[in-house]
């Protein structure tokens, strides 16, 4: 296992030579490594204030990002709550949708998820992901949830229609499943999924961890649909990729059910790190950057990009499902037996490496997901790299 001494940019420094980080070291890093702006708020935030509680207390680097997140997010979202990783997002989302409704005294309950779904790796996040090897053995402690056929037309739809009905909240990753293999639906289903749950009134959660802060082109997935969630999760990008950080937001009406002098109504949920001001000063200078780089121009032109660079592949036999949406890059390789190419996952990963290419493959799925500072040229080694594994591993 190679160890990694620097990061500039696109590109990672091992101790065996240079690695371009295709995959963004897990979606995280947006703009690239160690952009100057972010490493120099963290440095500036570092020599004044690094930790404090965050119960009875605040501090300008969260007020000025919860402010800042607001004013980009989708209209109508007016709250933020912060925690620390991809997955509290979603458990605190998930918390806030139970909690509306029971400080209500109204008796929905249950969870819609897609299926192929991930929201993380805690004990609820697995109950509303898919059932597979990674959860197995944890399976009798999840909760069951109504699970929705993967969004592909009506039938999903009129699914929906009869789940709604009662349900506390669906949660979607908008636009496209990520771990679940980065399975694309249109946005036209996304907006008639919320549609559905507005009129059966169930909140509707949108889980932009992955694709939050420019990944499918727009600064959120939802912006595509013309939607706004009840309640919005966000993370891997939200500092830029530099530093842990989360942010779930959500309506008034969220708020106000759990705004109240009767105790057992509040929302409870607290971690010792809410807030680290550090984290959240390299959030906001990540907003900064976007108000003030051209970063929208190098998303679209990084977009661009990826959809070259796939055409090379678009009528090749060894390969299916060549897609694109925005910056993420996908194909499958063909294969007779599925379980083929997941099992070969180490060996495709380590071809790559090989190849200065840090690349790691789902299951028979590969995709590129850079940071938006890749050049061209950086892109044509990827996409070299893959058109070599075909030749290598294809059927
Ligand atoms: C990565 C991911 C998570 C979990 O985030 P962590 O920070 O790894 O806990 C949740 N939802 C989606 C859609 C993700 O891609």
């Amino acid at each position: 296992m190679p160890r990694v001494d620097r990061g500039e940019g696109a590109w990672l420094q091992t101790e065996h030579g240079r690695l371009l980080d295709a995959i963004s070291s897990w979606w995280v890093i947006t703009h690239g490594h160690r952009h100057p702006r972010i490493i120099a708020a963290i440095k500036d935030q570092a020599d004044r204030l690094d930790q404090v509680i965050f119960a009875g207390f605040t501090h300008q680097p969260a007020e000025d990002l919860a402010r800042g997140l607001i004013d980009i997010a989708p209209k109508g979202l007016s709250h933020v709550f912060y925690s620390d990783s991809g997955s509290t997002s979603v458990e605190v989302a998930l918390k806030m949708a139970l909690g509306f409704w029971r400080n209500q005294n109204i008796p929905r309950n249950r969870i819609i998820a897609l299926e192929h779904a991930y929201h993380g790796d805690t004990v609820g996040t697995m109950s509303a992901g898919a059932r597979g090897v990674f959860n197995a053995a944890y399976e009798p402690l999840l909760f069951d949830v109504a699970r929705l056929p993967f969004p592909r037309g009506p039938d999903t739809l009129a699914a929906l229609e009869d789940m709604a009905k009662d349900a506390a909240a669906l949660i979607v990753e908008p636009l496209i499943l990520g771990a679940g293999g980065m399975k694309t639906y249109p946005a036209e289903l996304l907006a008639k999924m919320k549609n559905i749950c507005e009129r059966h009134g169930t909140l509707f959660i949108a889980d932009e961890v992955m694709t939050g802060f420019g990944r499918t082109g727009t600064l959120f997935a939802c912006e595509q649909a013309g939607i706004t969630p009840d309640i919005l999760c966000l993370a891997k990008g939200l500092t830029g990729g530099a530093l842990p950080l989360a942010a779930t937001l959500c309506t008034p009406e969220i708020f106000q059910a759990h705004y109240s002098p009767d105790r057992s109504r509040t929302f409870f949920h607290s971690s010792s790190f809410t807030a680290n001001p550090i984290a959240c000063a390299a959030a906001r200078a990540n907003l900064e950057i976007w108000r003030e780089e051209p970063v929208r121009d190098r998303v679209a032109g990084l977009c661009a990009m990826q959809a070259e660079g796939l055409a090379r592949f678009q009528d090749d036999r060894r390969f299916e499902s060549v897609r694109c949406l925005g910056t993420i890059a996908a194909l499958d390789f063909k294969v007779s037996d599925p379980g083929y190419l997941a099992g070969r996952g180490p060996e495709l990963t380590a071809f790559f490496h090989a190849r200065g290419i840090l690349l790691r493959p789902l299951g028979n799925t590969i995709y590129v997901m850079p940071p938006y500072c890749v050049t061209a040229a950086e892109l044509d080694l990827v996409y070299d790299a893959i058109g070599a594994a075909a030749s290598q591993f294809g059927g």
